[in-house]
């Protein structure tokens, strides 16, 4: 196969690993655009900029044979591979030919682990060093990779990934029998955070155009942050396995987020007549993710049910105020930016809006908190203004 064929046909295999790798709003984000076949993926930087990545394979080939995976050894299907200098070459014409602005790469496992990041960091190497890639770099770290093998990618990329897909090491025997959780995920997961914490990042020349600011941090280096996945269903672990795992990957090694994929049986693989998990599901999971994550909750306040999973019906915000705010609502011109961030329909940017609006003046009714951005209808079961309560709208249903 021509190499841009293998390229496209790569590309196109990627559908499976999470959307939105960088995008800040889940509803923000665009259907994929498929040039050509190309998975070309929209996504939002942090600092709200809109990009295009490729995302995509170095090759399909893989000796592991993780249960819900369409890329598992034996598995009968058409592989393909490219070399790092081909790959490379490939990617600067399509960004040159103005179709995509950053890289998403990952790769099944071939040759062990530390070789196939050898050759994920050849090809990023390649781009950075060679052809001048300053753009925007998301790179997958593989299973077994060495600590001299991460620190080569966090000096290259924006961002690194390691997938533990199941929250531990007993559910992660149920989808992936030769992937060890404490040794092959979880490790460079810790050795990204030690690094960061104890050796100085580099200044790189591509980190001064990253988002094209010039602020004097860029300028000083930065080292990249840093994400995982999990397959939510897969191994019938609970929302409670998922999101404690989840906290103490926030806490303890500062993950920028953690995304859930919904488990989705693959034919011909061992888990193919195994029910879907529900995408409603993924959402609360992202939902109580954020509220740990931004909003101040600990993962004992999430409204989990007996079986340690969260109501699927309601947002587990909202869930948690009608319990504890219905009958003690918060006083929005008093409360704490805290106390505020509590409130469904406030987060974290409204919160400090209305912290600087009430230093002008009392707020005194929905229309004035419409106009500082937040879903007043929302909130209003679980607020006090000037000590009033607020008129809500019933709900239908
Ligand atoms: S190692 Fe990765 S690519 Fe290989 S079977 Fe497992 S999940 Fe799939």
């Amino acid at each position: 196969m021509e190499a841009i064929n293998r390229l496209k046909y790569l590309s196109s295999q990627m559908t499976f690993e999470a959307d939105a790798e960088h995008s800040v709003n889940l509803s923000a984000a665009e259907p994929c655009l498929r040039e050509d076949d190309l998975h070309i993926h929209p996504a939002v930087m942090p600092n709200g900029r809109k990009t295009r990545l490729l995302k995509t394979l170095l090759t399909s080939a893989c000796e592991r044979n993780c249960y819900y995976c369409p890329f598992r050894a034996g598995r009968d299907f058409r592989r393909a591979t490219c070399k790092p200098e081909e790959f490379a070459k490939l990617f600067m014409q399509l960004h040159r030919a103005d179709l995509v602005d950053g890289l998403f790469i990952s790769s099944g496992v071939a040759g062990g682990g530390i070789r196939t990041q050898e050759q994920l960091l050849d090809t990023t190497e390649i781009l950075r060093n060679k052809m001048g890639f300053r753009g925007y770099i998301h790179l997958k770290i593989m299973p077994g990779a060495e600590k001299g093998q991460v620190l080569r990618g966090m000096q290259l990329a924006d961002r690194v990934s390691v997938n533990l897909e199941a929250p531990n090491s007993k559910r992660l025997a149920q989808l992936a029998p030769k992937k060890v959780f404490m040794e092959e995920l979880l490790r460079p997961l810790r050795w990204v955070e030690e690094i960061r914490r104890t050796e100085r990042p580099p200044l790189q020349p591509w980190r001064f155009d990253y988002g094209k600011e010039k602020s004097s941090s860029a300028q000083r280096g930065r080292w990249p942050s840093s994400t995982t996945q999990f397959v939510a269903g897969g191994a019938d672990e609970s929302d409670l396995e998922l999101l404690s795992t989840t906290a103490r990957l926030y806490s303890n090694l500062h993950l920028a987020r953690t995304y859930f994929m919904a488990f989705n049986p693959v034919p011909d693989t061992p888990m193919e007549n195994k029910s879907p998990t529900p995408a409603l599901r993924e959402l609360r999971l992202y939902q109580a993710s954020f509220l740990l994550r931004d909003y101040g909750f600990d993962l004992e306040e999430l409204p989990f049910a007996g079986e340690g999973n969260l109501p699927l019906p309601t947002d587990p915000k909202e869930a948690w105020a009608e319990i504890n705010l219905t009958h003690d609502p918060v006083e929005v011109n008093e409360a704490s930016p805290r106390q505020l961030l509590r409130v469904p329909g406030i987060g974290p940017m409204t919160a400090n809006r209305i912290v600087g609006a009430r230093r002008i003046c009392q707020i005194r009714d929905l229309s004035q908190l419409r106009k500082l951005g937040i879903a007043a209808q929302r909130a209003a079961p679980f607020i006090l203004l000037g000590g009033k309560r607020m008129a809500t709208q019933t709900r239908l249903f």
